[in-house]
C-alpha cells in the first residue's frame, strides 16, 4: 500500500474507533499509519543501510517502543492514537513480508521494489482516502478543535 492508501486506513481508523475530533490526535494517528514506510525506506532505500523497506520500524518491538515514548511525551491518548495508526499500517502490509520479531529474530530480508509508484494503485487509494476525508468531515468538521 501507498501513501494515500495508509492515510485513508488512518482516517478510517480515527472514525471507527471514535477519537475525539481534534487536530493532535488525528495528527499522530495519521503521521503513526506513515511513519514505518518513512523510516524504513528512509534507511533501506535512500540510506542504504538495511536491504529492502520493510526492517527497523515494520515490527513490533518498533511498535512498542515508539507507542511508550509517544505516552511518555503526549500521555495516553496521544500512545493510543499513534499506537492503532502504526498497528494499522502494519497489518495492512501484513499480506507480504513483515519481519515481526526484527531485531530477535533473523530474517531473510527482500530486496524489495525500492521507490516506486504503480500509477492505478495510486488512483485507486486517493479515491479510497478521498471517500474517508468525506467521511471524516461528515462527522467531525463542526466538532474540530
Ligand atoms: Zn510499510
Amino acid at each position: 500500500m501507498n501513501i494515500p492508501g495508509h492515510l485513508a486506513v488512518g482516517v478510517t481508523q480515527h472514525h471507527l474507533f471514535n477519537f475525539p475530533p481534534d487536530k493532535k490526535t488525528l495528527t499522530l494517528l495519521l503521521v503513526g499509519s506513515l511513519f514505518p514506510d518513512i523510516a524504513d525506506k528512509t534507511i533501506g532505500y535512500i540510506l542504504k543501510l538495511m536491504p529492502g523497506g520493510r526492517h527497523c520500524a515494520h515490527n513490533i518491538f518498533s511498535l512498542l517502543a515508539s507507542t511508550m515514548m509517544i505516552i511518555r511525551l503526549g500521555g495516553k491518548l496521544a500512545g493510543y492514537a499513534w499506537f492503532t495508526g502504526y498497528t494499522g499500517h502494519l497489518l495492512v502490509d501484513s499480506g507480504r513480508f513483515i519481519p515481526w520479531f526484527f531485531p530477535f529474530k533473523a530474517y531473510n530480508f527482500p530486496k524489495g521494489r525500492g521507490i516506486s509508484f504503480k500509477p492505478d494503485l495510486m488512483a485507486k487509494e486517493t479515491l479510497l482516502l478521498v471517500l474517508a476525508v468525506i467521511l471524516f468531515y461528515l462527522n467531525h468538521a463542526q466538532r474540530m478543535k
